[in-house]
């Protein structure tokens, strides 16, 4: 069921987005070629921990970090490890979030350590646009076709395919709630958007095929084919006359909580 939020618990969802988007920002600040996924995520729990936050994604079905730390050919869900090291023009994807007053915040942004190619650079920037198109679509009488349509037909023109086994979502006093939004759909189609709906959208993009395999361990998602991948994620509020980026902060160098 999709949940509506009301004036006052739309307040709670800025915090604890204020506070995941300054997370995110502080954890991309912090890359540094020669330094463990581990030791990320070890920098934005603590960040998140003494801003007064809970980190949100660890111990979610079971999940081991503050962040998921997803490198290269990793889609999502990369699990923080001390033996995975970030090496120069290596892509970095965090995905990360806060629980502040039982209201969920989650974000994320793929950044890159040095200097990349330039198809790592396009993938990125094309990623990044296709959230922001995504968003535009994100208006009070729309329906969530619409978000889809608009990312999948920018990534596709410009050559790149979008995952279809994971999809945004609804946030609130859960992180996953109701509806699913995914990169990919038929404007016009799906559920309505309503003022007081809080979603994450999430374009999840690849160089190459859009099919990934879940490793071993139950949680990396990587390219089949080992294409590179990004994921860029705004968590937004839909309001009568407008749109709200609660996470607009990782965006703005000049933000601080
Ligand atoms: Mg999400």
């Amino acid at each position: 069921m999709i949940q509506i939020k009301n004036a006052k618990e739309l307040e709670g969802m800025r915090r604890a987005n204020a506070l995941s988007a300054a997370a995110l920002k502080f954890g991309g600040e912090q890359i540094e070629a020669g330094m463990t996924t581990w030791e990320l995520d070890k920098l934005i729990c603590d960040f998140i921990l003494k801003h007064g936050g809970k980190p949100n994604f660890k111990g979610l079905y079971g999940f081991p970090g503050a962040a998921c730390i997803s490198l290269n050919d990793t889609v999502i869900h990369g699990i923080p490890s001390h033996s995975e090291v970030i090496r120069p023009g290596d892509i970095i994807s965090i995905d990360t979030g806060a629980k502040v007053d039982g209201f969920n915040g989650d974000n994320a942004c793929t950044y890159a350590c040095g200097k990349i190619d330039l198809e790592a650079r396009r993938l990125l920037d094309v990623t990044k646009e296709a959230l922001h198109l995504g968003i535009a679509q994100a208006v009070a009488g729309n329906r969530i076709g619409d978000i889809g349509h608009a990312v999948q037909t920018y990534c596709e023109a410009a050559g790149f395919s979008v995952v279809r086994d994971f999809v945004g979502h609804g946030t609130g006093k859960e992180l996953h709630e109701d509806p699913e939004v995914p990169n990919y759909g038929t404007p016009g189609r799906g559920p309505r958007l309503v003022p007081g709906m809080t979603i994450a959208i999430e374009p999840m993009t690849c160089q190459y095929d859009y099919k990934i395999k879940t490793l071993a361990d139950g949680w990396t998602v990587k390219t089949r084919d080992g294409g590179l991948a990004a994921h860029f994620e705004h968590s937004v509020a839909i309001l009568k006359d407008r749109t709200e980026v609660m996470t607009r902060g990782w965006e703005d160098p000049d933000f601080t909580l």
